[in-house]
């Protein structure tokens, strides 16, 4: 969970690289994350449970349904 000083993206969740998945860019509170496809559907429907990785993301609402 250790930030890098590296420049190289990573699945924020699993921390895969684009050497192994495809990455989706995304910003959140002024901070640019990525998340592979494989975990963006948590993002959506269960944000909350990325609060340990996205700080804030207990307060998101993800969709219901
Ligand atoms: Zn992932």
């Amino acid at each position: 969970m250790s930030q890098t000083s590296e420049n190289q993206a990573r699945c924020l969740v699993c921390e895969q690289t684009s050497a192994t998945v495809p990455l989706l860019q995304f910003e959140y509170q002024g901070s640019q994350n990525w998340i592979c496809p494989q975990h963006l559907p948590i993002l959506i429907h269960k944000p909350a449970e990325l609060a340990a990785v996205l700080p804030g993301a207990e307060n998101l609402v993800g969709g219901h349904g």
